[in-house]
């Protein structure tokens, strides 16, 4: 569904448990501003935090790079552009998707002042292979303005659906989302993994695969991460993968901040249908089938890591 500006004040009293991954730790910074879509040169009024930890992992980007006074605590910060030479790295290609701006910045922010969260154990996710596909990657596929774009609103969609509780609403169809579904079912296993709620998101993916032949097993919005009010796709939660298969897709690169390496970012959509991304996303993931790792694949392909620290954001 549509994502608006939020802004959010830390709580910054006690959470000052780091948050475990794996075995990494990524110690919380208190939640300041977290803007969706903020587009390019914008300024936003951000509540500086009380707190400022270093980001250790050894996977993540270093931004522990300003110092903060944390006796004011509002302060203005522009949006730089994105670094030219990757964004240009990123357009060499035309089998690529391209993350947009608004995608890396969102996927700053949020690392930045990343909101804190209580330690908890998740428990691993017993998904069952389908028969023939034990020897194939595994594809993750976001839902809403990845594949398809919901609205309260059924007139001027591209269909209508009956939802439970909820009541009509309308969906539009991304151009080439079941010629995706179509290949993918074929050389990937594949999973929807979607932050909205079971009876939702069900509703739509049985009008995408009303026989079950694409989709072969569903996640919800119980099985991320819940982040405040963001959901993290956390993939190691699927049991008996190699994370080296897995690739995930999503137009949220918060979504698969845990595993920048396997997320192939993609724009946000919702109604033109003009776009062509899932066609460029099919000719992408062929390239995935024979390899041993996708990661070697995709880590030079998007540069998310280098991206996400070239947005910074700095002090005006
Ligand atoms: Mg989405």
């Amino acid at each position: 569904m549509n994502h608006t500006h939020e802004e959010t004040k830390a709580s910054n009293k006690s959470q000052t448990t780091p948050f475990r991954h794996s075995n990494k730790f990524i110690p919380y910074i208190p939640l300041t501003i977290i803007s969706r879509s903020a587009p390019r040169g914008t300024n936003l009024k951000l509540i500086r935090p009380l707190n400022f930890y270093q980001i250790s992992n050894s996977n993540s980007p270093n931004f522990a790079d300003r110092n903060l006074d944390s006796q004011n605590k509002t302060s203005h910060f522009r949006l730089p552009p994105i670094e030219s030479s990757i964004v240009t790295s990123i357009k060499r290609s035309n089998y690529l998707t391209k993350p947009t701006s608004t995608l890396i910045i969102e996927a700053a922010m949020f690392i930045k002042y990343m909101p804190k969260v209580a330690y908890k154990v998740e428990e691993l996710l017993h998904l069952i292979k389908p028969p023939g596909y034990e020897n194939k990657k595994t594809l993750i596929l976001d839902l809403d303005e990845t594949l398809v774009h919901a609205e309260d609103n059924p007139i001027n969609c591209h269909v209508c659906l009956k939802i439970p509780i909820k009541g009509q609403i309308g969906l539009n169809l991304r151009p080439y989302c079941f010629d995706l579904l179509k290949f993918a079912s074929k050389e990937f296993e594949v999973i929807i993994f979607t932050a909205s709620q079971k009876s939702y998101a069900d509703a739509i993916i049985d009008h995408l695969d009303p026989l079950h032949l694409f989709v072969h097993h569903r996640l919800y919005r119980e099985h991320c991460t819940a982040n405040h009010e963001h959901y993290i796709k956390n993939i190691e939660r699927i049991a008996d993968r190699n994370i080296k298969d897995i690739i995930i897709v999503d137009n949220s690169i918060i979504s698969f901040l845990f595993h920048l390496d396997n997320g192939v970012p993609i724009s946000t959509w919702y109604s033109n249908i003009n776009d062509f991304q899932l066609k460029l996303l099919i000719d992408y993931l062929k390239l995935m089938i024979p390899v041993n790792d996708i990661r070697e694949v995709n880590r030079p392909s998007f540069q998310l890591q280098k991206l996400i620290v070239s947005a910074k954001i700095t002090n005006d």
